[in-house]
């Protein structure tokens, strides 16, 4: 590990300040972090370290939804007695995610920023254009059994590995940020993660310095809240193929379908358009195929990984049948 100095933010703006200067990286949980920096995946000089902040609170908001900080750990929001009742789909997820040691420190920031679990990019011996813009892509003809199959370009085919921004893309949640000038917004989570392109070192909209503060979650749904991930161990295993689901039925019909896929792009992968197809209609094989159709559109795969294109139509089926089951 490269050595670096260390120092305590004592807001959030003072944070984004701070990380708008090259080699500065924010630490809390530091579940990622200090892995890529122990196999020099990354280097920052200066460790910002926001654990002492008040960013640790869930609070209910004006219109009905939940306002989670930053800092709120993974156990104590899968844990909260309101995101377990109305935000199932939420809860399930990140129990679903790394292990029980690993949730207790994890943050619900950092849990959107965790970089992907390619293993060329932890390998700094081979080309990554992630790690290092413009060496080429190992994972491309090389073993790519955990690859994207959505969304992917000539450069990089990783994808992002979260369970807990599955849930929240479903959910439609909003990324709340500071910038360095003291400046706030809100960011769609659907727009929050990008797809690779050109540039997969940029993995998100946050501009130079922006710092996260916040996740917002609408009111919640009414519906069946399911998700459903499949890997290859039991526990502490990233998906190969998950869905987070909000199925609302009614007289023998879909009225409402939220889903959104995790294990197949560089960003939680959602498609309105099979939602809709959904809608209205009685669930039948046939539909929940053309479901699957319609979010497939456009996969390939890479060779180790191309399983995954049965394998989510299958799933996908599975999780349909589940919440429409009478
Ligand atoms: Fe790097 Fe992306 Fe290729 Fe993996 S898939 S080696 S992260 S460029």
């Amino acid at each position: 590990m490269k050595a670096f100095t260390y120092s305590r933010a004592a807001s959030a703006q003072d944070a984004a300040q701070a990380i708008a200067k090259p080699g500065a990286a924010i630490i809390a949980g530091g579940t990622n972090l200090l892995d890529l920096m122990k196999l020099q995946v990354e280097t920052p000089s200066k460790l910002i370290d926001i654990n002492r902040l008040p960013l640790d609170r869930i609070e209910e908001t004006p219109d009905g939804g939940l306002r989670i900080g930053t800092l709120v750990r993974n156990s104590d929001l899968a844990a909260d007695p309101r995101v377990r009742q109305h935000y199932g789909v939420l809860s399930r997820a990140l129990l679903a995610g790394a292990s029980a040691q690993l949730r207790n420190k994890a943050t619900t920031g950092g849990n959107l920023l965790q970089r992907t679990r390619c293993y060329y990019f932890y390998d700094i011996s081979k080309p990554c254009n992630k790690r290092a813009p413009g060496s080429g892509c190992a994972a491309i003809g090389g073993f790519n059994r955990i690859h994207a199959i959505l969304g992917t370009s000539d450069a990089c085919i990783a994808t992002h590995p979260s369970d807990m921004a599955v849930a929240m893309q479903a959910l439609e949640a909003n990324v709340e940020t500071v910038k360095p000038d003291g400046s706030t917004r809100a960011i769609p989570m659907a727009e929050f993660h990008r797809l690779p392109g050109k540039t997969p070192q940029i993995e998100t909209a946050l501009e130079v310095g922006e710092t996260i503060t916040a996740v917002r979650l609408p009111p919640p749904l009414p519906g069946l809240h399911i998700y459903r991930k499949v890997r290859d161990r039991a526990s502490y295993a990233f998906a190969l193929v998950s869905v987070a689901a909000v199925i609302q039925t009614a007289g023998g019909k879909i009225s409402s379908a939220r889903l959104a896929f995790g294990g197949l792009a560089h960003k939680p992968w959602r498609v309105p358009a099979a939602e809709q197809a959904l809608t209205g209609a009685a669930p039948s094989t046939t539909v929940f195929d053309q479901a699957a159709d319609t979010v497939l559109q456009g996969a390939r795969g890479y060779g180790s990984n191309d399983f995954k294109i049965p394998l989510t139509r299958r799933t996908l089926r599975a999780v349909l049948a589940q919440a429409t089951q009478s």
